[in-house]
């Protein structure tokens, strides 16, 4: 895709390597390992590879193609796939991913005959529902589950494992992961099977790992965003120690004048159908960037100096410069929320420049 050198997103490697150094340790701590998560920066090769040099073994994505893009590359870890499995996905699951989370027998049985078919064991972690109401087993079916499962060639039980504040926004508390845990024991006892991975969430567990000094059967969280933003995801406080400027988002002037701050005419809708309501501030400094939905969450930008975001539409994002100087050409530097990290570097017009 031709870009001529903005928009882009400037990853800095160096911040990243940091980053995950310090988590790899703070969890070690206490004895829990990590999985790479790198659905927020689209399977980035560059930045798994970052991951496996620091000693993490397990690489997880939502998306197929991100694990097939990193398989390609000749990233050496095991990858997973963070999702249960699509129907029609099976054989690729099986191709790209060693480990996938699992919640539906139906699929499970698809995923054991088409290992058995290519003669290679598929691990799956089990995802229990504990609350956040977006993917996992409900507990009380999670025998018959078992059950079944121990009975299919081809697929093996790696874990079970559990997702909080996606969804519900439901906190990772100390019950719900020492309800994990013992589902954990149970399971050991019932079925004599080890259970290597107990992965009780995500970037949100940080205040539990902080506050609990036992975290009993727990064996693994899966990290993307503390690595990429510094922060843990509850509130989205910063970790001490960690980079919260690893990602910069770059926009280019493209026009600036002076405007009236209320726009005028009859008012129908916006290019996104909102009736938009302003206030009558005078004469603006109005100054435009070359980008819009197409290439970021324009809502998750942040402008690194003291300027206002007024609103975007597909190509155009209108900002308010205060009493910084903007003149057409010059560079517009922002920090990221999630939810435009993941954007921009999932967009094809958003260049990614590693620094
Ligand atoms: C995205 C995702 C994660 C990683 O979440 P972060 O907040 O980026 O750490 C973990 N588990 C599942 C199932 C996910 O989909």
């Amino acid at each position: 895709m031709i870009n001529s050198g903005t928009p882009r997103v400037e990853i800095n490697l160096l911040k990243i390597a940091h980053n995950i150094d310090k988590l790899i340790h703070l969890y070690g701590t206490k004895g829990l390992d990590i999985m790479g998560v790198t659905k927020g920066v689209c399977g980035s090769p560059a930045i798994a590879k970052l991951m496996v040099d620091k000693g993490i073994l397990l690489i997880a994505d939502t998306k197929l193609a991100n694990l097939q893009k990193m398989n390609e590359a000749n990233i050496k870890a095991e990858f997973v796939l963070l999702r249960t499995p699509a129907l029609s996905e099976i054989n690729l699951v099986v191709q790209y991913a060693t480990i996938s989370m699992n919640t539906e027998l139906e699929v499970i049985k698809k995923l054991s005959e088409a290992a058995a078919n290519s003669f290679s064991v598929h691990e799956i972690i089990l995802m229990i529902e504990m609350g956040d109401l977006r993917e996992g087993i409900m507990p009380a079916d999670l025998d018959e589950v078992i059950q079944e499962v121990l009975t299919l060639p081809g697929v093996k039980i790696r874990g079970i494992g559990a997702n909080f504040a996606c969804f519900g926004g439901v906190k990772p508390s100390t019950d719900k992961l020492a309800e994990l845990s013992s589902l954990a024991d149970i399971i050991r006892r019932t079925y004599d099977i080890p259970l290597s991975c107990i992965s009780g969430g995500n970037s949100a567990n940080y205040n539990w790992f902080m506050n609990t000094e036992d975290t009993g059967n727990i064996t693994n969280l899966r990290i993307g965003e503390s690595i990429y933003l510094g922060c843990e995801t509850l509130d989205r406080s910063a970790i001490p120690g960690l980079y919260t400027d690893a990602f910069t988002f770059v926009a280019e002037v493209i026009e600036s004048k002076l405007k009236p701050s209320l726009p005028y005419g009859e008012i129908g809708q916006d290019a996104f159908g909102n009736h938009p309501q302003f206030t009558d501030q005078g004469p603006m400094k109005r100054t435009i960037l070359g980008i819009g939905s197409q290439d970021v969450l324009v809502s998750g930008l942040e402008p690194k100096l003291n300027m206002e975001v007024l609103g975007s539409s597909s190509d155009h994002t209108l900002l308010n410069p205060k009493e910084v100087r903007l003149e057409v050409g010059d560079e517009v530097d922002f920090n990221l929320s999630y939810g435009a990290l993941l954007s921009a570097m999932t967009s094809p017009y958003v260049a990614k420049k590693y620094i």
